[in-house]
């Protein structure tokens, strides 16, 4: 039997946001987030890893002071990362992200693969 190993990342990065017609988030502005991911599944290729935690910094990285504007609310900034997460191999049983937009907010989505 594969046996499943748990893995977890956090990071922060600094990005702009804005959401149009948002009566707070309107206008543009930034924060500095700090994601929480955990990933777990079954060990695979050159490495044995589940995932590489440097793939996990990547996706953020992409974001980290960069001219992408993140027009997204943090709940569905949370979606797109657990999606692409998860869609990365089907080895990946289990993905949780948790991204706080500021020091006392976060939010958090989790996908679980169900054998059919
Ligand atoms: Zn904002």
């Amino acid at each position: 039997m594969d046996r499943l190993v748990k893995i977890y990342k956090v990071g922060y990065f600094e990005s702009a946001h804005q959401l149009r017609g948002h009566e707070k988030c309107g206008l543009l502005h930034g924060h500095s987030y700090k994601y929480e991911v955990w990933i777990t599944g079954i060990r695979s290729g050159e490495w044995n890893f589940v995932i590489d935690f440097h793939d996990i910094k990547n996706y953020f990285n992409q974001f980290d002071h960069s001219n992408k504007v993140i027009t997204k609310s943090c709940e569905d900034f949370v979606v797109d990362a657990v999606d692409y997460f998860f869609n990365l191999s089907e080895n990946i049983k289990k993905v949780k992200v948790r991204v706080w937009e500021t020091v006392n907010s976060y939010a958090e989505h989790e996908r679980i693969r169900i054998k059919s």
